[in-house]
């Protein structure tokens, strides 16, 4: 897909006709200027040839259709991931934000396979595009969106900023700010700024271990961004919005998941204001280096932050089956 020439090429028309393009492409998902019969076939012709609609992409879907990942192809030819979730009476799309991650997290796929560049605003549209385009034939669209794909959204704000307010708005998909959350690993100038924003949008902060030793040995980015300043921030952002926050901790058996580090973790939480924040404890896919905290462990370290009066869940493994599970994305889905 590639529209960065349809507005200049509408400015030759009528103004009514970006509006008619849109509603062709956000609202009828169409993949072919062909169908857009509101339009003069001339102009049809004229956009098929310079503004392409076509989203190439591989798809792979679980036995039970509950979950699919789509590799799309870029214009430049290199590739992201995109999932869909289909539980609960959600559709959920996890979106990605760069191609690859210069961050190197140790326990996630896309951190160990580098980083190759920042997405447009556009490339991340068209993951829910295609998503939108998947779910219309039956009968249903994309409710949310997590910023929880390829990528540190961050490391990306404006595009992704832009994105998400284009997603927002009416002329496309209305996804409410209050469906979309965007998932960060610590980029405190960005939670900063997210602070700002007057979009409602849900912040997830990737905490995973409970001091600066453990946190640098996993998260690289930690040496800049370190735990404390971490949690200053975090406060500052939900004594200023008031939004819900949640803190990503993923379970690494012998590693950060002892009953002693719950309970430094519930120190290191313990002057957040408790009815705005919640710990989510994620089930780790194993990508290589770690294993995953056994099931007995992850319900232990649970009862510890709540006897601390923290609101903790714990994370489904969704998405596995394809390989679309947090961290597992690679950008290929034949690797
Ligand atoms: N860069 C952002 C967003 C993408 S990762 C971030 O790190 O937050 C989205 C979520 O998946 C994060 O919480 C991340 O820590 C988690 N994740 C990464 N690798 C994982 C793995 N192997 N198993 C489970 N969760 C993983
Ligand atoms: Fe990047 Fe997030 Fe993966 Fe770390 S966990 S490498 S920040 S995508």
């Amino acid at each position: 897909m590639n529209l960065t020439n349809l507005e200049t090429i509408l400015k030759k028309e009528p103004s009514f006709r970006l509006k008619q393009a849109k509603e062709a492409i956000f609202k009828q998902l169409i993949n072919d200027w062909s169908q857009a019969l509101n339009l003069p076939e001339k102009l049809r012709k004229v956009l098929n040839k310079n503004c392409s609609l076509v989203i190439e992409a591989q798809i792979l879907e679980s036995h039970d259709k509950k979950s699919v990942k789509a590799a799309i192809k870029l214009t430049d030819g290199l590739k992201i991931e995109t999932v869909l979730l289909r539980h609960g009476n959600r559709n959920t799309v996890c979106v990605s934000s760069q191609v690859g991650c210069p961050l190197g997290c140790l326990f996630c796929a896309t951190g160990q396979g580098g980083f190759k560049r920042d997405l447009a605003s556009e490339e991340i549209m068209e993951q829910v595009i295609f998503f939108s385009r998947y779910l219309k034939p039956l009968g249903e669209k994309v409710d949310n969106l997590v910023f929880m794909g390829m990528g540190e959204p961050f490391l990306n704000y404006e595009n992704v900023m832009a994105a998400i307010k284009l997603l927002n708005s009416e002329e496309t998909f209305n996804i409410g700010a209050r469906h979309i959350s965007i998932s960060t690993i610590g980029i405190i100038p960005g939670i900063k700024k997210l602070g700002d924003e007057k979009l409602q949008l849900n912040l997830a902060i990737s905490l995973h271990a409970p001091d600066n030793e453990i946190r640098s040995k996993i998260i690289p980015i930690n040496d800049k961004y370190s735990i404390k300043n971490l949690i200053d921030a975090a406060n500052d952002y939900l004594k200023k919005t008031k939004r819900q926050l949640m803190f990503e901790y993923i379970m690494l058996e012998h590693f950060n998941d002892s009953k002693i580090q719950a309970a430094e973790l519930a120190d290191l939480l313990k002057h957040l204001p408790k009815h705005l924040y919640m710990v989510n404890l994620i089930q780790y896919n194993t990508t290589k280096g770690f294993r995953p905290s056994a099931t007995m462990a992850i319900k232990k370290f649970q009862q510890v932050l709540v006897q601390n009066g923290i609101k903790t869940t714990i994370r489904l493994r969704l998405g596995r089956e394809v390989k679309g599970a947090c961290g597992q994305l690679v950008g290929d889905l034949e690797k």
